[in-house]
């Protein structure tokens, strides 16, 4: 799945290493990935030219390496004797005040943020190799929860980053907060057999006219993913689904899904779309769905998407892009 890139080695025990992300910051083996606001920045002007994998030197050049600030650092993993971290610059360090106002206009993190070139995962993914892409996918799913929980909870309190940036502990109450991913599933739902076997697509009220994807929805709170895959295609398509089998998965870090996939069988056809989360749905034969491809009547998700991966899983080939 595009995005997964299970590559990097996490190395999850060093974590707890004291003083790691500070010694890892003096090291000339390792590399930086810098993540603002979710982007991430590139090694060029455009998005082609890959992610930025910056030396720590680089860094202590524009005078990043005297901030201690700890909670910046993500340590990321290894691989290939290389150890990777992920430096977060602070959301506003490109905010116009931070000249105007001639506060800070040597601000190592200002600096960085107005010098690159900056780009989003998606917008990336299909140009990185899978370690790449992985590492870039890990930093910004950690980053979004830093971004996401810096106060505690339970009792909305100060938390301090601990563990190389895989935890948070509340400072009044002690207690250890992990990163949090969020599950929703994405199916394929499938009907008949052999040359009338057709697939469901459906098409969603805030998607650019004539795409079509496949259905998906969040697991709810004490719900399994089976129940959740019959639950959203009854809900958004009012077809009922019977079996429901497990294909793979793929991180999605807007801002912390885990989309799980599943290919499903419809027990019925008959279509009734809610008109609120679908507009529209309907179902492809193999020869329809090229077709409709083809002629740019269907806009299928792109190729970063586990949806596109789940359709042409079903399609048995690679269908074109527009
Ligand atoms: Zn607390």
């Amino acid at each position: 799945m595009p995005l997964d890139g299970a590559v990097l080695d996490r190395a999850a025990h060093r974590r707890a290493e004291p003083d790691l992300v500070r010694t890892l910051r003096t090291d000339p083996a390792t590399r930086v990935v810098l993540v603002h606001r979710g982007r991430l920045a590139l090694a060029g002007a455009s998005p082609t030219d890959g992610v930025a994998l910056l030396d720590p030197a680089d860094l202590s050049d524009v005078g990043v390496a005297a901030d201690e600030d700890q909670a910046r650092w993500l340590f990321l993993g290894e691989g290939d004797g290389t150890t990777y971290v992920a430096l977060v610059l602070p959301d506003d360090a490109d905010a116009e005040e931070v000249d105007i106002e001639g506060v800070d206009a040597s601000d190592p993190f200002a600096v960085l943020a107005r010098e690159r070139s900056w780009s989003g995962l998606r917008e990336l993914v299909g140009g990185l190799d899978a370690p790449l892409a992985g590492l870039a996918t890990e930093a910004v799913a950690l980053a979004a929860w830093h971004a996401n929980h810096t106060r505690c909870p339970r009792c909305g309190g100060r938390t301090t980053v601990e563990n190389g940036g895989w935890t948070r502990r509340c400072v009044a109450q002690g207690v250890e907060l992990y990163p949090r991913t969020d599950p929703a599933v994405i199916m394929t739902v499938v009907h008949g057999e052999g040359d009338d076997e057709r697939l469901l697509l459906g098409h969603a009220a805030h998607w650019p006219e004539r795409r079509f994807s496949t259905l998906a929805g969040y697991v709810e709170p004490g719900e399994s993913l089976e129940s959740a895959v019959r639950r959203e295609v009854a809900e958004e398509a009012g077809v009922v689904v019977g079996e429901v089998a497990y294909r793979g998965s793929q991180p999605w870090p807007f801002p912390a899904s885990l989309m799980l996939g599943f290919a499903a069988r419809a027990l019925t056809t008959d279509l009734r779309v809610d008109g609120v989360e679908l507009t529209d749905a309907r179902w492809f034969t193999r020869p329809g769905l090229a077709a409709a491809v083809g002629s740019g009547e269907v806009l299928l998700p792109g190729r970063a998407s586990i949806a596109r991966s789940l359709v042409e899983d079903w399609f048995g080939d690679r269908l074109p892009d527009p």
